[in-house]
Parts: C-alpha cells; sequence; structure tokens
C-alpha cells in the first residue's frame, strides 16, 4: 500500500488489515480456549483500543461482557505524582475474570500505574491483551498475556491509533516514515 500523509508527516503501510485480522482471530482462539466455562469481562481502554476491542469480541465465542473506560492522568501531589483515574468503570469486578483491552504497550507506564488500582477492586483474575507491544521501549515489569504484534520503537497509526487527532479511522497500521 502507499505511503499515507497525516498532518506534516508522511507514514508507511506496515500492517495489513489481513494480518491484523488474521492474528486478532487466533488471539480470540486461545482466550476462548483460556476462558472456557467462566465469563470474562472485557474492558477497553478508550479512546485508541476500540477498533481492536471490537474485533476481537466479535472473534469470540465463549460468553463474555464488555465495557470500556477512559484513563485520565492529572498530577497528584508531590509524594504522590501522576495519578491515573478510570473514568466510567461501573462494573463490579469482586470475583471477576478481566481482561484488559489496550491498543500498544509502549513505556508500560499506563498499565503500571493503572493496573494496581484495578487488583484493588479484588478481581478473580486479570490479564492483559494489547494489539501492539513496543518492547524495547518498555521500562515497567508487566506481563502481557495475549499480544498481537511486537514491533519496533517507532511510532505508529491507524486501527484505533491516532497522530494528533487523526488517522484512527484507517484498516490497516502504518509506521512513521524514516525519511519523512
Ligand atoms: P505507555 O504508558 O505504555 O507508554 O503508553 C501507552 C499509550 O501511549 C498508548 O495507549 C497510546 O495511546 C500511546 N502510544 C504509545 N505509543 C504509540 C504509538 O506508536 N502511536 C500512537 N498513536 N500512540 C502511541
Ligand atoms: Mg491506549
Ligand atoms: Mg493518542
Amino acid at each position: 500500500m502507499a505511503p499515507i500523509k497525516l498532518h506534516d508527516k508522511t507514514f508507511d503501510s506496515y500492517l495489513s488489515e489481513d494480518t491484523i485480522q488474521t492474528r486478532i482471530r487466533e488471539l480470540a482462539a486461545q482466550i476462548d480456549r483460556d476462558y472456557a466455562g467462566k465469563r470474562p469481562l472485557f474492558i477497553g481502554i478508550l479512546n485508541g483500543a476500540f477498533m481492536f476491542a471490537a474485533d476481537l469480541f466479535k472473534n469470540l465465542t465463549v460468553e463474555a461482557e464488555v465495557s470500556f473506560i477512559k484513563l485520565a492522568s492529572y498530577s497528584g501531589t508531590k509524594s504522590t505524582g501522576r495519578v491515573i483515574t478510570a473514568i466510567g468503570l461501573d462494573q463490579d469486578l469482586i470475583g471477576r475474570d478481566v481482561i484488559v483491552v489496550e491498543d500498544i504497550v509502549d513505556t508500560g507506564k499506563t498499565l503500571a500505574e493503572f493496573l494496581p488500582q484495578l487488583q484493588h477492586n479484588q478481581p478473580a483474575s486479570l490479564r492483559i491483551a494489547t494489539l501492539l507491544h513496543k518492547p524495547e521501549a518498555t521500562q515497567f515489569d508487566l506481563t502481557l498475556d495475549y499480544v498481537g504484534f511486537a514491533i519496533p520503537n517507532k511510532f505508529v497509526v491507524g486501527y484505533g491509533l491516532d497522530y494528533d487527532g487523526i488517522g484512527r479511522n484507517l484498516r490497516e497500521i502504518y509506521q512513521l516514515s524514516e525519511n519523512a
């Protein structure tokens, strides 16, 4: 596919629609097996994960629930540093098998700060499904249970991920061009 231009930058095509959809079907099959006889609760992190969460959910056969939250970070006191809060978390998580659905894990800071908060709600289990992971960039100790693609440490857009607000509608994933 041809390169695209978003705002001031050029992006090269990186993961095709077919490659993404094939991998998501594999992940869904794996989750079906792992959660057989259970009723997992998927929590998608908006905005980036909306497309991945929808396609993953469509491919599941296990009985499951889905909900979405937004994470907002603000500066706390000096001692607490940056504080992340979940907006829209209305479900009771006690005893539930929770799967957090993310678009991408980069440094890992967001999830490293947010997961302990979810653990406070006493789920029976807590796992992470992320479409993309940048292993070279990750600085926090996270167990990523379901990973679509491990990718190099380059900025990507498309399939839910944006560059300054645009590009989320793209069916493919694009990578910032080297010679941009
Ligand atoms: P982390 O806390 O893991 O460093 O960052 C996670 C968030 O940063 C992601 O959920 C995503 O919103 C954003 N992010 C990280 N890398 C990229 C990237 O390559 N492209 C886009 N569009 N967003 C990214
Ligand atoms: Mg995200
Ligand atoms: Mg963004």
